[in-house]
């Protein structure tokens, strides 16, 4: 581990942010590996929420997929490193609150979740597998509707 992810890797178990990802990986009935950087990885997740196809929890990253595929999707696993990181940054589980505020705005402005919320994009939109939607109509002004 290099040394931020080393400090990520404390920070996230200090502020209980892992624990809880271990948890939710128990409860999804996932297969837990260590990987590279830090991470571990949580195999096979099966509840119906989230809707994603991978998410993370601390340093604990959740994917609906096998190992097999996750080995070839490494821009997924690189954004779900920077959303361990911001959980690091934001003292681990008032990022939930922050992330969930941050969603909810983000689904006003553009009827889309990720697409301007500021971690989702902080941790790059397309490599999380997003689409970046315009701001709706009602919040554009009138310079930027082009009328
Ligand atoms: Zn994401």
């Amino acid at each position: 581990m290099k040394g931020g992810e080393k400090l990520r890797w404390t920070l996230n178990w200090l502020n209980g942010s892992t624990l809880l990802g271990l948890l939710a990986a128990r409860i999804g009935g996932c297969e837990i590996r260590p990987a590279a950087n830090g991470l571990i990885f949580a195999h096979f997740y099966s509840p119906r929420l989230p809707h994603a196809a991978a998410f993370t929890v601390g340093c604990v990253v959740l994917f609906r997929a096998g190992p097999e595929e996750v080995a070839g999707r490494p821009k997924l696993v690189a954004h779900e490193a920077r959303h361990s990181t911001q959980y690091a940054l934001c003292l681990g589980l008032p990022f939930l609150l922050a992330y969930f505020l941050a969603a909810g705005i983000s689904w006003l402005l553009s009827g889309d979740p990720a697409s301007r919320n500021p971690f989702e994009r902080a941790a790059g939109l397309h490599d999380g597998g997003y689409a970046e939607r315009p701001v709706r109509r009602i919040f554009r002004s009138r310079k930027d509707s082009g009328s």
